[in-house]
């Protein structure tokens, strides 16, 4: 018998109010704490869990920023002409998205959601590497997969590529081999579910029962080969039933104003980000915004409390965040109203992020510092091997 394994299954979306209106799984993990996220999407906090760092330390924040000199998108001005309806279809784009992904040298997660082909060519994409693997920090800092190797720790991260169910078989041969003491499970089921059908419903419950059952299944299967299994499981963020859509980006493009010209923004689903390129412009956008009920302009005090705050502008000079509920329809992230939604204010109890564990382990507060629980477990290993 191989003395422990320390299993960290990442379950993107998997809200602390969701896992404790469940009591998912709280036999198994009774060690259970609310872990507040930060401001964003998986891109944001991803980075963030893998490293131990903070947006703007490790200059990962949302997907598309305003830079038409680097932009890989030239390409994307030659589809311009084709309407969007026809080309706009999320599958078609999924297609595109996989296509173009290798034909600009991008290994990192890449869609090209609904951002209009006509205005690709202004931005440019910031996860451009595979964030999982060395070197694919834009800030250079080491995932804790490098520092697993470099304390010489047999260790076992799943494909983020693969689906779930492919996944969880090849941890469950993982772990009746028995070798490794550190292993990560990538999970997506439930982000995807609820963003299909709310957080509630026949279609949630069975994805939370699949999660469970494959969860039970990796306990057992490795309390035969390990004297102790310790599983921490884990959310990137939590997930909110889409109350409300907003129309303010058909209402804002109407104004008087020329994109790549007067200003350039990219409208993720929760939150839009402006880029003023003319003098008086940011003046012009931030009086509209003000105006605006289903949302505010998130100050320089805001975004600093919040840790996005980038003093050079990279991710917009000006960001609007809508009301929790309140989503974008249509958004640069897609053209209809999903029913449900990531990415509002940490602190609103629906964005909580989890964190249940078999075993006491000294609690994150924050996301980022899973990072240290990673990094923990493996060093106690190492240093009883050595
Ligand atoms: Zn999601």
């Amino acid at each position: 018998m191989t003395p422990s394994l320390d299993l960290f299954i990442f379950s993107d979306a998997l809200g602390w109010k969701l896992a404790e209106e469940r009591q998912f799984l709280s036999d198994l993990l009774p060690h259970r704490s609310p872990c507040e996220t930060l401001l964003g999407y998986s891109c944001t906090c991803d980075p963030a869990i893998l490293t131990g760092t903070l947006p703007p330390q490790n200059g990962h924040f949302s997907s598309f920023i305003y830079s038409p000199s680097t932009s890989p998108f030239q390409w994307a001005r030659y589809l311009a002409w084709i309407p969007e309806r026809l080309i706009g279809h999320h599958r078609i784009r999924s297609f595109i998205s996989r296509k173009c992904a290798s034909f600009m040298g991008i290994t990192g997660y890449f869609q090209l959601y609904a951002v209009p082909f006509s205005k690709l060519h202004f931005f440019d994409y910031t996860e451009k590497k595979d964030i999982y693997l060395p070197g694919g920090i834009n800030g250079g800092q080491e995932v804790i997969f490098t520092l697993w190797d470099r304390l010489g720790i047999p260790w076992y991260r799943s494909d983020w590529r693969a689906g779930d169910a492919r996944n969880v078989v090849a941890m469950k041969n993982v772990l009746t081999e028995g070798k490794v003491r550190c292993a990560y499970l990538f999970t997506g089921g439930l982000d995807a579910a609820m963003h299909a059908h709310t957080t509630h419903g026949p279609e949630v419950d069975k994805a939370f029962s699949q999660l469970e059952q494959w969860i039970r299944e990796l306990h057992q299967i490795a309390a035969k080969n390990y004297h102790e299994v310790r599983i921490h499981l884990f959310s990137d963020h939590g997930m909110t039933d889409t109350a409300a859509g907003s129309d303010m980006l058909k209402r804002f493009e109407s104004l008087n104003l020329k994109f790549g010209e007067d200003y350039a923004a990219v409208w993720d689903s929760t939150m839009a980000r402006f880029w003023c390129l003319k003098p008086g412009v940011q003046e012009k956008i931030s009086l509209w915004l003000a105006q605006q009920k289903e949302g505010s302009i998130l100050s320089k005090a805001q975004l600093e409390k919040w840790s996005c705050y980038f003093p050079d502008g990279r991710y917009g000079d000006l960001i609007f965040l809508l009301k929790p509920g309140t989503i974008f329809v249509p958004s640069h992230m897609s053209r209809h109203k999903v029913p449900a939604m990531h990415g509002f204010a940490p602190e609103d109890p629906t964005s909580t992020a989890c964190w249940l564990s078999s075993h006491p382990t000294e609690a994150p507060r924050r996301i980022e510092q899973i990072y240290h629980v990673m990094r923990a477990a493996a060093e106690k290993v190492a240093q009883h091997t050595s």
